[in-house]
């Protein structure tokens, strides 16, 4: 069986930046299941599962583009420390936390304090990076008419309703 449109894929991954430094890993951990097709994984990788089979080993490189996206300049925003009122004793570069927005929640990532202005880059942590991702098929099957009316895989690794 190849991987096609609602077919749920068990894989184990690796994901490296240009540099080689590990991003993320199933290694040690529950393989990831996702549904083909659905969006539940980045489209850059998803294309080029298209068509594999069980153990099939795929290196990947994906560009930002089919990715996490190029940062947009106006998702990075400067707040002045008082804005943080006693919290900004707390507030340290690095880290992350949920921004109120008009539009909700945005998690975020403090960059900078400085003079009393604080960074904040609501970006995607991988937003214009290149991903090179190392994929090992261990399971594929087609979706239930369940799965794919709710557009994700069920059972294990998937999600779970309870
Ligand atoms: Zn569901």
């Amino acid at each position: 069986m190849a991987i096609k449109q609602n077919s749920v894929v068990t894989m184990h991954y690796e994901l490296k930046d240009a540099q080689g430094e590990v991003l993320d890993s199933s290694k040690g951990q529950e393989p990831l299941v996702y549904m083909h097709g659905a969006s539940n994984i980045i489209i850059g990788l998803e294309e080029q599962l298209e068509g594999k089979t069980v153990g099939d080993n795929i290196e990947a490189v994906v560009s930002p583009e089919k990715g996490y996206g190029l940062p947009v300049e106006a998702l990075v925003q400067q707040v002045p420390a008082e804005a943080f009122g006693d919290e900004i004793e707390q507030i340290d570069v690095g880290m992350r936390f949920q921004a109120e927005t008009e539009q909700g929640p945005v998690p975020v990532v403090v960059t900078g304090i400085e003079d009393g202005i604080v960074t904040v880059d609501g970006n995607h942590p991988l937003a214009g990076k290149e991903l090179h991702f190392n994929c090992s098929i261990a399971e594929i099957r087609d979706a239930t008419s369940e799965e794919i009316e709710h557009g994700h895989a069920h059972g294990p690794g998937g999600h779970q309703h309870d």
